[in-house]
């Protein structure tokens, strides 16, 4: 099973998820990384000094070799620490090519919540669902989830049962269809065509909050339980 939030490292492991909530948004970035150190950097979303330090001692700590920034959509939470990163690491950034404009927009409405410092950062290369992520000896399937957002992405590791799912599932609840490009019909589709298509184990590493399962969410969710369907 994927290890998250573990300060020392155990002898034997897979995969490790290390969560850091950042920004005024209560962002969940991650650090994956598996037993060849080599790592990727999903959603970053530190802005203050204090955040970025975290981050980058975090890498240090554990000699982490970035390989990739992953973006899993592009709204202002996820990508604020994006440049800062690239920046850091001299490493590509990742984004389905339907969510680019999304990602360019974001400057034209950081002052507006406050991110006057707000630098962006371009994609370097595309995700598709034909073509898996690849860092060490991990192999990630790209899910399209748009709904949320109109690229919106997860990652799904088959073997670890683990998906990093952005906002499109959470914890009890669903991702806001209210942006703009977010759609409720779309959004509903994509949880059940795709996310519930996974094993009932599967962990949901969500953008925001505590993470949940498949299985769990199939049962309980209030906004898309199977259970609701008639
Ligand atoms: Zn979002």
């Amino acid at each position: 099973m994927a290890q998250v939030n573990t300060n020392s490292l155990p002898l034997f492991f897979m995969l490790t998820l290390q969560a850091f909530t950042f920004n005024a948004f209560a962002e969940n970035t991650y650090v994956v990384f598996d037993e060849t150190r080599e790592a990727v950097i999903i959603d970053p979303g530190c802005f203050t000094r204090e955040e970025q330090k975290e981050l980058v001692s975090f890498i240090a700590r554990n000699n982490l070799q970035i390989k990739y920034i992953l973006n899993t959509h592009c709204h202002i939470d996820h990508v604020l620490g994006n440049d800062f990163v690239k920046d850091q690491y001299h490493v590509p950034l990742l984004i389905h090519p339907v969510e680019e404009p999304v990602l360019r927009s974001v400057k034209n409405y950081a002052p507006v919540y406050g991110y006057d410092g707000y630098r962006e950062a371009l994609p370097d290369q595309y995700l598709s669902e034909e073509e898996p992520v690849r860092f060490g000896n991990t192999s990630w399937k790209v899910l399209f989830l748009p709904g949320h957002s109109v690229g919106h992405v997860g990652f799904y590791d088959a073997s670890e049962k683990i998906v990093l799912a952005g906002d499109v599932l959470f914890a009890g609840s669903i991702g806001r269809t209210d942006l703009p490009g977010g759609n409720f019909d779309t959004l509903i589709n994509s949880i059940h065509q795709k996310l519930f298509h996974l094993p009932d184990e599967t962990v949901v590493y969500p953008g925001h909050g505590p993470t949940t399962t498949v299985g769990k969410e199939k049962i309980d969710n209030p906004f898309c339980a199977l259970s609701l369907i008639k």
